[in-house]
């Protein structure tokens, strides 16, 4: 393997390794032009160290274009820890882990990501401070899906705004794919508002749960399986379970005129973005809408604050906003203009950044 040609686009790359522990785990730092790197931590058992690697450089990019949508005062990085999550976790091995992070002296902050869970960063945390996320009796700011949720709500707004000129979301039906975390409380506000919801889930409970909800409040629900949510006829698409759900088998189902969710890497390739376009499907770039979570536990550097938090997702709305409005009547895509809203945020900080780089490095350095 040529590793410098595949990292070439990264500042550092560090293999962990702990025999005692058995952590065999990679962190990518992608980007610290606007601050310290951040990024969770997965654990899955990746069939090659290639895979592993590939993941972690993919998803560790991803993340400076995240951080510089949401506005946040930090870089892209990731970690994944290879290792089966069922059977592999020690709290020893999480300690190891946690060294390895302290180790990068505040380049990069980590918590949890798909295989790991807060309570794991627990053990971590007694190495190092530059851990985020953790519940709110260790210090952390506690459920991330909040913020999430109401970002998508305001996503959803803001597409409203654009194709009908309005912010309301009552009078309108959405369908949504899964009522967990983000997605519930999603579907609850638009139950709350008057607006008419199709939805699916594999989880009997959530769904039994959201349709006693919209008896309460008389509004209209219907239940759907997981391959006729494509085809409702909604005016928005919610996604909030899974990713690569645009994919050839369901774009010429689709009979929304939008997608907005919080599911993450919605489109299968960068072509469905395209083909949305042709077809005249406004789609939201999942990674500008998801960012509620993001906003929430870069905050934990001060004091922990939900309203400041709420006041900075709110910005998702202006954000889209003006994404929309770069693509309409251009070949351009929203997701290309979202990329290019993000690096051209990049661009502008890192030149900022570099005037005052005689100076000392700010606060979260001396995070306690
Ligand atoms: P979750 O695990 O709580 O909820 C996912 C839901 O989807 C579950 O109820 C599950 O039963 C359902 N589901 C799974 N497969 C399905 C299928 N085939 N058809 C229908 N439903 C299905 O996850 P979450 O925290 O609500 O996150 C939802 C999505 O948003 C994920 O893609 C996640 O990566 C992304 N996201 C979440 C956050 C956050 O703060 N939680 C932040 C950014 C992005």
């Amino acid at each position: 393997m040529n590793v410098f040609e595949k990292i070439r686009e990264h500042e550092q790359v560090v293999f962990c390794n702990d025999e005692t522990t058995g952590l065999r785990a990679i962190i990518a730092i992608h980007s610290t032009k606007l601050g310290p790197a951040l990024g969770g931590c997965r654990m899955l058992p990746y069939k090659s160290e290639e895979e592993a690697l590939e993941d972690v450089l993919r998803l560790s990019k991803g993340m400076t274009y995240k951080c510089a949508a949401a506005d946040v005062d930090f870089g892209g990085g990731k970690a994944v820890i290879i290792g089966d999550p069922l059977k592999d976790k020690s709290p020893e091995l999480f300690r190891a882990f946690g060294q390895f992070v302290e180790s990068l002296n505040g380049r990069f902050y980590t918590g949890t990501d798909m295989g790991t869970t807060p309570d794991d960063f627990v053990h971590a945390l007694k190495e190092t401070n530059c851990i985020v996320g953790v519940d709110e009796a260790y210090g952390g700011s506690g459920d991330s899906s909040i913020p999430t949720a109401h970002g998508v709500i305001y996503g959803i707004q803001a597409t409203n705004q654009f194709i009908w000129g309005t912010d309301e979301l009552a009078n309108k039906s959405y369908s949504i794919q899964g009522l967990g975390k983000v997605g519930y409380k999603v579907a609850e506000h638009l139950l709350e508002e008057g607006a008419d919801l199709y939805v699916t889930d594999i989880n009997q409970a959530a769904i039994d749960q959201l349709v006693a909800k919209a008896k309460e409040l008389g509004a209209g629900i219907k239940v759907v399986s997981s391959e006729e949510i494509y085809s409702c006829p909604a005016d928005v698409f919610i996604p909030c379970a899974m990713g690569g759900i645009i994919n050839d088998d369901t774009i010429d189902q689709l009979q929304v005129k939008a997608i907005v969710g919080s599911a993450n890497n919605q489109l299968l390739e960068v072509r469905h973005g395209k083909i949305l376009h042709q077809k005249g499907i406004l789609y939201a770039p999942d990674y500008i809408v998801n960012g509620g979570g993001l906003i929430q536990v870069a905050d934990e550097l001060y004091t922990p604050n939900k309203d400041r938090v709420l006041q900075k997702t709110r910005a998702i709305y202006t954000s889209l906003l003006d994404i929309y409005k770069q693509t309409a009547d251009s070949e351009i895509t929203t997701v290309e203009a979202a990329n290019a809203f993000c690096e051209k945020r990049i661009d502008t900080r890192t030149r900022r950044n570099s005037f005052f780089s005689h100076m000392k490095r700010p606060k979260w350095a001396v995070r306690t």
